[in-house]
């Protein structure tokens, strides 16, 4: 069985709900055509409802950034799976390295979330990565194998065929600084043997996105990777047109 590319596009804090809206409805008509690729926008919890009706009948999923692992309680500020789900969310960004670095996000509570998406019937996009210390620490294997494994801690071994992680290396995100694609599918390899450690054979179907300064021009180099079956996009997700051009991409396997 062939991995279905996914490109989910992260608006991270950027859209109200009417520029949610008409951005959506921009980018609609350009991957309409588009078959064999999972396409997903994580708009900002403000915008999901309204860019989620506005994308009813379409060929692209709505994603949320983040959630809580309970399902409701004293959380104030939170969001949690039930109420994602309720708006028709099908996937949810966890551990993305902004959480983890400006939130205190923590691999346990990463590895909570991961298995409340399970539980709340959305698909979790575990992102994992290196900072450029740790990289330049020659630290990148062992930062990885450890976010891997706390955030994969609580899930049931069933759940590997299913399950979406995206190799995002800090100093990439945001900086026009992308990683080779060569790397980005090295690491990605390394996190595929370790995910078949834990999920068997699951984990030859669990897909594999690169994050970090991904473009229409450089997703070619990634896509083409086979370890990588997608990407994870921030700020080319934002314009209608670059996004579609790298989901295009992603149709024509680059
Ligand atoms: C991201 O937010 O996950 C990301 C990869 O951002 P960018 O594409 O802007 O580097």
């Amino acid at each position: 069985m062939t991995r279905i590319p996914l490109i989910a596009g992260n608006w991270k804090m950027h859209k109200t709900a009417r520029e949610g809206v008409e951005a959506v409805t921009a980018l609609k008509p350009l991957v309409a055509a588009v078959e064999g690729v999972d396409i997903v926008v994580c708009p900002p919890f403000t915008a999901l409802a309204d860019v989620g009706r506005a994308l009813a009948g379409s060929n692209i999923e709505l994603g949320a950034q983040d959630m809580h692992w309970e399902p409701q309680g004293a959380y104030t500020g939170e969001i949690s799976g039930p109420m994602l789900w309720d708006l028709g969310c099908t996937y949810v960004i966890v551990g993305h390295s902004e959480r983890r670095r400006y939130f205190r996000e923590t691999d346990d509570d990463v590895g909570r979330k991961a298995v409340a998406a399970f539980a709340h019937e959305l698909l979790p996009i575990i992102c994992v990565g290196e900072t450029l210390g740790e990289r330049d620490a020659g630290r990148t294997e062992e930062v990885i194998a450890r976010q891997l494994r706390w955030g994969t801690a609580g899930l049931d071994p069933a759940v590997g065929d299913r399950l979406v992680v995206a190799y995002e290396p800090v100093w990439a995100i945001g900086t026009g600084r992308a990683a080779t694609g060569a790397e980005a599918n090295r690491v990605s390899g390394l996190i595929r043997g370790w995910l078949a450690e834990r999920f068997g054979e699951g984990a030859q179907q669990t897909r594999m996105l690169y994050g970090g300064s991904v473009t229409p021009e450089n997703i070619g180099e990634f896509i083409t990777q086979p370890e990588i079956d997608g990407a994870l996009v921030g700020g080319a997700s934002l314009d209608p047109p670059a996004f579609a051009a790298i989901v295009g991409a992603a149709a024509g396997g680059g």
